[in-house]
C-alpha cells in the first residue's frame, strides 16, 4: 500500500489541487481549512487503522486480483467472511469518528461496477471489465480514496434523463471520441468528494435505452481539468474556528460526511476509464446492487455513532447526579437496545450474502433495505432519548466565550455545575457533543444517505413475495390454491 497512514494520506491531498469552492470562495488546502479539515481527519482514520495492531485484521484485506496487502476500502468481497469485516470494521471507525468517516461509499462503488461490468462483457462483448481490474489495481496499489459519485440532481423527477428540458440534470455522454468521451453534468451531495483522489461515476437511476448517453460508468481524478466542486453548508459550520473547541462539539472530526456539489463541465474521460458507455439495460442492476452495499453499511457505521452518544449521554446523566433513577436507566436501556438491533440487520444482511457471477459477494438486498429504513427511525429515536435526559441546557448553554470571560466566567462555572469535583467545561463538551450529534445536519444522513426511506419501502414491498405469503395463509386454512 502505497499510502500506509493517516499522515500520508493528508500528504498527498497537499499533492493534488481539485477546484473546491465553501461560502463563494476558493479552498486551496482541504487539510488545513476549518471547514474541510475535520472530514479529512475522519477519512484519515481509515489509513489509521490499518497500522493499528487491533484492527489491521479488519482494515486490510488480501487483493484477490495482486495477492498485495490492500485498504479494506478498496477491496472486493470475497466470501461473507468479508462482508462482515468490513460490517465491523465501520463500527469501529463510528465509534473512533463519532461521525461519516466518508470512505464506504467508493467501495460500494467498486463492488457494484466490479460485478456489472463483468456481465456487460458476457452480454456484450465490451471490455469494461478488464479496464476496470486495471484501475482498481491502480486504486488498491496507491491505496487511494475514491468518491462514489451516483445522485444526479434529476430536474423534474417526473421526466426520464432524456426527456429533462435541460440536458444536464443526469451526468451524461455529449460526445464520444476514438480515445474516450466528454461528460456533462453534476452529482450531489458527495460525501468525501473534496478529501478523495479519484471519481467513480455511476448512474443514478435505472434506465432504458433512449437515456443510453446517460448509460455511463468511468473514472476522473478529482482535479481532473472541468471539474468544480462546491463543499456544502453545515449547521454551526462557523464554530470550527480553532478557539471552538468546546463549541464545535466534535472538534477534531465533522458532524457529518462533509458533502459537495461536483460538476462536470465537459469533463475528458479516457478510454481505458469508462466502465459503461451506452448500456443502458445494465443500469438497474448497478444502482441497486451499490444501494443495496450501502444500505447494508448505515447498520454499521451509525450503530458507531449511537455508542459514541450512548456514552456521552450516560456520562453527562452520572455528572448530572440522575443516573440511577429508573426511567434513566430505562431509556439507555431502550438506546443500547436500538442500536444492537439496527447491528443485527447489518450482519445479518452480511450473512446471507451471495456470489454474483463475478465472484464478488453481494449482500442480501431485502435484508439491507431493513436495515436502512430502520436507521432511518432508530438513530432519530436515540437522538430523541439521548436530548431527552440530556435536558433543556442543550439549547440555552452559553458559549465558551463566556465560560473563559474574566467577567461572567465564575457565573457560567458556577451556575452549569454539576456533582461536586467535575469541572463545569466536562459538562459543557459532553452536552456540546451530544447538540452535534443530535441537531442541525447530523440526522439528515440517517435519513436520506443510501436513498431516503421510501426507496426502501419500494424494493421491500418488491422482494416481499406477497404471493408466496397468500398462500401460506390459504394452505393453512385449507383455502385452495391455483397453481400457475
Ligand atoms: Fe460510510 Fe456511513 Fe459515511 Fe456512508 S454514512 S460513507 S456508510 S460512514
Ligand atoms: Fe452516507
Amino acid at each position: 500500500m502505497k499510502l500506509k497512514n493517516g499522515a500520508e494520506y493528508i500528504d498527498s491531498l497537499r499533492d493534488i489541487k481539485p477546484v473546491i469552492y465553501y461560502k463563494g470562495e476558493k479552498i486551496n488546502d482541504v487539510t488545513r481549512h476549518p471547514a474541510t479539515a475535520p472530514h479529512v481527519r475522519a477519512a484519515a482514520m481509515t489509513y489509521a487503522l490499518a497500522s493499528d495492531k487491533e484492527y489491521r485484521d479488519l482494515a486490510v484485506a488480501t487483493s484477490h486480483l495482486t495477492g498485495r496487502t490492500i485498504s479494506r476500502f478498496t477491496h472486493v468481497h470475497q466470501n461473507i467472511e468479508d462482508l462482515i469485516k468490513k460490517v465491523k470494521l465501520l463500527r469501529v471507525l463510528g465509534q473512533k469518528t463519532g461521525t461519516c468517516f466518508q470512505r464506504c461509499v467508493g467501495l460500494d462503488g467498486i463492488n457494484a461496477v466490479y460485478s456489472v461490468a463483468y456481465e456487460i462483457d458476457r452480454k456484450k462483448g465490451t471490455d469494461y471489465f478488464d479496464r476496470f481490474k486495471d484501475w482498481l489495481t491502480y486504486i488498491q496499489d496507491k491505496n487511494l480514496m475514491v468518491v462514489g459519485a451516483m445522485t444526479d440532481p434529476k430536474g423534474d423527477r417526473s421526466k426520464s434523463p432524456a426527456d429533462q428540458p435541460d440536458p444536464d440534470q443526469y451526468v451524461h455522454v455529449t460526445e464520444r471520441r476514438d480515445d474516450g468521451i466528454i461528460i456533462r453534468g453534476a452529482k450531489l451531495h458527495m460525501t468525501g468528494g473534496v478529501n478523495s483522489h479519484e471519481i467513480l461515476i455511476m448512474p443514478t437511476v435505472a434506465m432504458e435505452e433512449p437515456s443510453r448517453d446517460y448509460a455511463v460508468v468511468c473514472s476522473v481524478p478529482v482535479d481532473a481539468p472541468g471539474v468544480t466542486m462546491i463543499f456544502g453548508r453545515q449547521a454551526s459550520d462557523d464554530r470550527r474556528d480553532k478557539r471552538e473547541r468546546i463549541d464545535s462539539g466534535k472538534p477534531a472530526f465533522g458532524a457529518v460526511g462533509g458533502e459537495a456539489v461536483i460538476a462536470f463541465e465537459d469533463v475528458f474521460v479516457p478510454q481505458d476509464r469508462i466502465f459503461m458507455n451506452g448500456e443502458a439495460e445494465f443500469t438497474g442492476s448497478l444502482v441497486y446492487r451499490f444501494a443495496a452495499h450501502h444500505r447494508a453499511n448505515y447498520g454499521a457505521c451509525k450503530t458507531g455513532l449511537m455508542d459514541v452518544l450512548i456514552g456521552a449521554v450516560s456520562y453527562l446523566t452520572l455528572i448530572q447526579g440522575t443516573a440511577k433513577a429508573s426511567h434513566v436507566r430505562d431509556k439507555v436501556t431502550e438506546m443500547i437496545h436500538l442500536c444492537e438491533t439496527l447491528y443485527s440487520s447489518s450482519i445479518a444482511c452480511s450473512a446471507e450474502g451471495w456470489a454474483t457471477v463475478s465472484g464478488a459477494y453481494m449482500v442480501d438486498t431485502m435484508l439491507a433495505n431493513v436495515c436502512k429504513q430502520n436507521v432511518t427511525r432508530f438513530h432519530f429515536e436515540v437522538a430523541r432519548l439521548a436530548v431527552d435526559l440530556a435536558g433543556g441546557f442543550l439549547a440555552t448553554l452559553p458559549s465558551q466565550y463566556d465560560l473563559e470571560s474574566e467577567d461572567v466566567g465564575h457565573l457560567v462555572k458556577k451556575y452549569f455545575s454539576g456533582v461536586e469535583g467535575v469541572p463545569t467545561e466536562h459538562r459543557m463538551k459532553i452536552s456540546r457533543l451530544i447538540e452535534a450529534m443530535t441537531g442541525g445536519t447530523a440526522l439528515v444522513e440517517s435519513m436520506h444517505g443510501a436513498g431516503s426511506p421510501q426507496a426502501q419501502r419500494i424494493m421491500i414491498l418488491r422482494e416481499g413475495e406477497l404471493d408466496k405469503k397468500i398462500k401460506l395463509a390459504k394452505a393453512l386454512l385449507g383455502i385452495p390454491v391455483k397453481k400457475k
